[in-house]
């Protein structure tokens, strides 16, 4: 090789050299400068808001990186940001289903399925191991098209207590003479986020003392305890015993008098699942049907909504009684929040809540406290400080529909858009 050829290489080698640096530059600074702009901002223009406890109209609220940032009519917009025009529309935070379950097989479709109702949230009041696993991997960002889960995990009760006689896996069972504190523990070490107690005495179930030990036992590790009843004289047990939420109310028998104070004074909230009682003692009806609504109900929906409760279940009760129970609760100021117990027969998650608003709406709530119950009330009862409102700094887990539900809480039922984490969660028609 000749030394001229030699420098002839070395200066390419040079040049070449330099040129990928020069690019290898160009590009960590292309890196850089995509790292540092923020994520295109979402601007809903002109919209009510429901804030979570009341209206506010028409404003704009503004959401980046998953968070909503500001809210006002007066915020600055800008030039870049994605507008959408809310005009005789309504922004609400998205929903809340305060009881419900998700089984062994279906877990991930019923979450996808609640997400396309709006329901962003799901609180599971008893659920298999599937739950708790699914519940860690959820708690992870980016998990944007399933709604979010918190779970009780295998709830309390004794053997052959409900719900032993329903099959499935063997369930964790506290005997007489059981340390209360030993078996909290263990439910709290699998990952139980509150403790669930099933008090129902059609079944073998908890004395009033394990009632009030394992209340005691949750206490003492900050964890809320709530509790399956579904007679009134079940529900004053679990009040006083200490309990932090009745999870049904009951159908049994009209409210006594005292009863809804009891609880006030005891500071008790309630999630009385109506959808569930309706379907238990008239047999769900087929409110969707005919609705907007009804296009996104999935195969695995439709199969939970064709279901029957057996006949003769349920029958001394009376929806009238649990209806007259949540007025008179809601009327004491005890927090109501919506539930459903998704996916019992004839309910479905997501769908299910649209109707339980609309029946607590029904048992005297206005249409505000109605939403208040599946977005800021369950979001304080379980102590969520990120959601549950809009207002900034909080996540952007938004629904979008048209009308205004403060009047006609059935407005729900029309989605306009659903976000989680301020990232659009599209949904498909299964059905034209
Ligand atoms: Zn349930």
């Amino acid at each position: 090789m000749s030394q001229s050829h030699r420098l002839g290489t070395r200066l390419f080698q040079r040049i070449r050299s330099s040129a990928a640096l020069a690019v290898t530059v160009l590009l960590l600074a292309a890196l850089l400068v995509t790292a540092q702009q923020p994520e295109k901002t979402l601007v809903f223009s002109n919209v009510g808001v429901f804030d979570g406890s009341r209206m506010i109209r028409p404003t704009n609220v503004i959401v980046r990186d998953g968070m909503i940032r500001a809210v006002g009519a007066d915020v600055a917009i800008p030039t870049t940001a994605q507008v959408i025009d809310g005009e005789g529309k309504t922004l609400l935070p998205a929903f809340f289903d305060a009881h419900v379950h998700l089984g062994a097989t279906n877990a991930e479709q019923f979450l996808k399925d609640a997400l396309d109702f709006g329901v962003a949230t799901e609180l599971e009041m008893w659920g298999s191991e599937l739950s708790l696993t699914l519940r860690k991997k959820l708690a992870g960002n980016g998990f944007t098209d399933f709604a979010d889960l918190r779970t009780a995990g295998a709830g309390i009760t004794v053997p052959r207590g409900h719900p032993t006689q329903m099959g499935g896996p063997p369930i964790p069972t506290l005997a007489a003479g059981d340390d209360a504190q030993v078996f909290v523990d263990a439910r709290i070490a699998e990952g139980a986020d509150y403790i669930k107690i099933i008090y129902e005495h059609a079944f073998p179930t908890l004395t009033k003392q394990q009632l009030h030990d394992v209340v005691a036992a949750a206490h003492r590790r900050n964890k809320l305890a709530v509790v399956h009843v579904t007679t009134q004289s079940e529900a004053r047990d679990a009040i006083n015993a200490g309990a932090d939420g009745l999870v049904h109310i009951f159908a049994d028998s009209p409210p006594e008098p005292g009863f809804a104070e009891l609880a006030a004074q005891h500071r008790v909230f309630v999630v009385p699942t109506l959808s569930v009682l309706e379907a238990v003692t008239t047999g769900s009806k087929s409110w969707w049907q005919g609705e907007e609504l009804s296009r996104f109900v999935t195969p695995s929906m439709q199969g939970s909504l064709d279901r029957k409760f057996p006949p003769g279940f349920g029958a001394k009760l009376k929806f009238d009684h649990a209806q007259a129970a949540v007025a008179a609760l809601h009327r004491a100021g005890v927090p109501i929040l919506a539930g459903t117990d998704a996916p019992a027969p004839g309910l479905a998650h997501g769908l299910s809540l649209h109707r339980e608003l609309e029946l607590l709406v029904n048992s005297g709530l206005r249409p505000l406290a109605a939403l208040a119950s599946a977005t800021s009330e369950p979001a304080r009862a379980f102590g969520f400080h990120d959601r549950g409102r809009i207002a900034p700094g909080l996540r952007a887990d938004l629904v979008l529909i048209k009308g205004d539900p403060s009047s006609d809480i059935r407005a729900t039922r029309h989605i306009v858009g659903i976000w989680k984490q301020g990232v659009s969660h599209q949904r498909t028609p299964r059905k034209d």
